[in-house]
């Protein structure tokens, strides 16, 4: 008996959806330069691993059509369309005009690419019975002949999900480091997003700092299609213990409920641009004198983005001699954040400015010897440190929402401590 076999078409890895996480922040903006990257890579992780737990399998669905004579599996060629496809295969030109009727998901096919695979299902005259068309990794196209016409639809292939494991201790970086755990670089730039509110990734990370985490991946036939959410993540800094789990909400939280996400980032730069080599000045870089120093400079390359700590209110966004073009935010009656030495402003006096928004961009303008830039974090009006200093604490879940976050909190993070105790045995 003729079968269309929807599912034996192998996904198309330019198709492949990116976790959720890695979408919505961004990341191909955020990720390192390259330079960055080279010299980050030459040096692996020393002990870094990752480990395939337990996997979901779920029995694939068959499609079958008992009045298809035949199937047919066509490669889209270059120059090809579906109108050409028809030709060759001597279909009616009316049956293209009836499938870009359809409208939708069916408008996929207007924009068929090379390589791409359709399967046609003809019957004993050759007229189509049935015609699919993988849209990514997990969904599939079906147009097929009812009485009354053609009829479209979309068939989601099972996915089977896989929580896999990854740990490492930091040698020379946390990017290297999370290279050689096997983390991609949205992984590694999500769990640092994760912590970004604990901790200041660009100047406080450590040889011997140590993370581990349990991620999804979703796999169809046996092939990964893509990776999905940390949903649980450790990060010892400085010997400091660092937890989070994701919550249902797609944010994370500490496993008493707390959000992770707080009124103020720790660094106003996101660490892969920071120049790893930095020293912070004690010396002024002009006058070479030992002067205090109010605040923390990042060292990174002209352009990097810098962003808002916290929400607020711009009070001042001017140019001065010494500080070069700068810009300072008051979040509320007690904090203030000041940004020197920047190259370019985004944001004018008055203007109201979200957490993370960018403000402008690192520069070398004012008194200074080479492109950083300088933070000030002042509480009451009197300078902080903007990574030990204490602030708000962070929103707890609602106690449904907490009823429902903690028992996964729980098993989750026993997954983790457990795997993390047999890999670190194992070393
Ligand atoms: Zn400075």
């Amino acid at each position: 008996m003729p079968v269309i076999r929807l599912f034996k078409i192998l996904p198309r890895g330019h198709r492949i959806a990116i976790g959720t996480l890695s979408a919505a922040m961004g990341l191909l903006l955020l990720a390192p330069t390259e330079s960055a990257l080279a010299s980050r890579d030459q040096a692996a992780a020393s002990t870094s691993q990752r480990l395939d737990l337990a996997l979901e399998v779920k029995d694939k669905p068959v499609t079958e059509d008992a009045a298809a004579a035949r199937e047919l599996v066509v490669q889209v060629k270059p120059g090809d369309t579906l109108s050409s496809i028809f030709a060759r295969q001597g279909l009616p030109s009316t049956l293209l005009h009836d499938i870009s009727r359809l409208g939708g998901e069916a408008d996929a096919l207007k924009r068929i690419h090379p390589g791409d695979r359709l399967t046609l299902a003809l019957d004993h005259q050759g007229g189509l019975r049935a015609l699919s068309y993988p849209l990514d990794a997990a969904r599939t196209l079906e147009i097929r002949h009812r009485q009354d016409g053609l009829e479209s639809r979309i068939h989601s292939a099972e996915l089977e999900n896989r929580h896999r494991f990854a740990q490492a201790e930091v040698s020379s970086n946390f990017w290297s480091a999370g290279v050689g755990a096997g983390l991609n670089p949205g992984q590694i730039l999500g769990l640092a997003a994760m912590f970004a509110w604990d901790l200041d990734f660009a100047l406080d990370i450590r040889a011997g700092d140590r993370f581990s985490v349990l991620y999804e991946e979703s796999y169809k036939d046996g092939i990964r299609v893509a990776t999905g959410n940390i949903l649980a993540a450790e990060f010892i800094n400085q010997g400091k213990v660092y937890r989070a789990v994701r919550h249902e909400d797609g944010n994370y939280y500490s496993p008493e409920g707390r959000a992770m996400r707080k009124s103020f980032l720790r660094a106003p730069v996101n660490f892969s641009h920071i120049s790893s080599n930095f020293n912070p000045r004690r010396l002024h870089p002009v006058t070479g004198q030992v002067k205090a120093h109010r605040g923390i400079d990042y060292a990174a390359r002209t352009g990097t983005p810098v962003v808002a700590a916290g929400g607020g209110v711009v009070v001042e966004s001017g140019y001065s001699q010494f500080n070069g073009n700068y810009v300072v935010i008051r979040h509320d009656g007690t904090y203030l954040t000041k940004y020197l030495h920047l190259h370019q402003r985004m944001v004018k006096k008055g203007e109201k400015v979200k957490q993370e928004q960018q403000i402008g961009t690192v520069g070398a303008t004012g008194r200074v010897t080479g492109p950083h830039l300088h933070y000030e974090f002042l509480v009451n009006g009197v300078h902080q440190d903007p990574k030990t200093v204490k602030l708000p604490q962070a929103a707890i879940l609602s106690r449904e929402e907490l009823a429902r976050f903690r028992p996964k909190a729980e098993r989750l993070l026993a997954q983790l401590d457990r795997i993390s105790e047999v890999m670190l045995a194992s070393n």
